[in-house]
């Protein structure tokens, strides 16, 4: 089985950190507040086993019937466990997109299932055969924006490709707070759409692990029978309930990062590299020179870390997170240097 390697964690200094797709900004100081409220409260206590607070606030800030359409998480790979766990079992499949989140595949080898990849196509297309699930494909994904590419597949074409899908679709909307459409109103439409979402990039809070599920409630309500009884701990959902009402400062934060998004995809170009457009907090780029290793390690020695991709049969690049200005404008200087050496 292969193991999935989640992104390098440099310890706290001076390494400017680009690869693991985080929030450079610190969260709302509500959060904060909440946490350390929290944190004086009845710890010794059992937190609330179904999330109570947070569920509310989160259908409030969606625009959701209520908190029976939402099931929270702790970080949104455990939901993505929990589906794996609640629709596919021993020998049967799971589908996914190729090249995206690698997880998924792990995921299906633990649960002693198999998986089938279906490669996105010229623009990041997906084709119609995608849609097309024979009896023993029980749960597709399909993350939306995609990683590495950060590209969407529109709302209206998900809808087309989950019709003619005899399982459910989760679009793992990770990153869909920086993109201009997502798929929360078809989950109201439709009983086999379910959406992933996580408060790890858009809130700025991958160190407290926090995730959730919004699908029709009788879906809900049958994996909630899978979960571990106290899945999210008291700070957690103190914090996460907080930030769902920190509306303000998500639109604030977003529209800065995908400003700097702009700057940095422009200046790659501008670098002589291919550019993915991006709706995430991400740029997908590859190098005529095919030199990506080069400059991963040329970056890393200068203590900036990005991410490395190699496809297999597909091909590699770097995927570089969306930073502050100042951490973006030392990553493409050191790029620059680079290219200038190797010319
Ligand atoms: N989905 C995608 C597409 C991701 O890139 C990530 C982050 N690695 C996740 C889900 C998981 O996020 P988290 O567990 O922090 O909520």
């Amino acid at each position: 089985m292969q193991p999935y390697t989640p992104g390098e964690q440099a310890a706290p200094g001076k390494t400017i950190k680009l690869n693991t797709n985080e929030n450079p900004y610190p969260p709302p100081k509500a959060v904060v507040e909440a946490i350390q409220h929290a944190a004086t409260g009845a710890i010794n206590r059992y937190p609330d086993p179904v999330a109570t607070s947070f569920r509310r606030a989160a259908a409030n800030a969606l625009g959701l019937p209520g908190p029976e359409w939402i099931l929270a998480g702790n970080g949104s790979d455990e939901i993505l466990t929990m589906l794996v766990r609640g629709f596919v079992g021993e020998g049967q499949r799971l589908r996914l997109p190729y090249p995206s989140y690698i997880l998924y595949r792990t995921l299906a080898d633990i649960q002693g299932a198999d998986w089938e990849q279906v490669a996105f196509e010229d623009g990041w297309q997906l084709p119609a055969a995608f849609g097309k699930t024979e009896n023993d494909v029980r749960l597709v994904f399909l993350p939306n924006p995609n990683s590495p590419s950060g590209t969407v597949v529109p709302p209206a074409e998900i809808e087309q490709l989950a019709s003619t899908m005899t399982c459910p679709l989760v679009v793992d909307e990770a990153y869909a707070d920086f993109a201009e459409a997502n798929c929360l109103d078809l989950v109201q439409k439709h009983e086999n759409i379910l959406v992933t979402r996580t408060l790890s990039k858009s809130y700025g809070l991958a160190g407290i692990r926090f995730g959730f599920l919004v699908a029709q409630p009788q879906v809900i309500t049958e994996l909630a029978k899978i979960k571990d009884s106290y899945n999210c701990d008291m700070i957690s959902i103190a914090a996460a309930t907080a930030a769902m009402g920190s509306q303000e400062w998500l639109a604030e934060v977003v529209a800065k990062m995908n400003a700097t998004r702009s700057r940095l995809s422009e200046r790659l170009a501008t670098l002589g590299f291919n550019v993915t457009p991006s709706q995430a907090n991400f740029v997908w780029c590859q190098h005529p020179s095919g030199d990506h290793q080069g400059m991963y390690d040329f970056l890393k020695k200068n203590q900036i870390l990005v991410r490395y991709m190699k496809f297999p049969e597909w091909g590699d690049g770097l995927r570089i997170s969306v930073g502050t200005d100042d951490q973006i404008d030392a990553c493409l200087m050191m790029l620059e240097n680079y290219l200038k050496k190797n010319a």
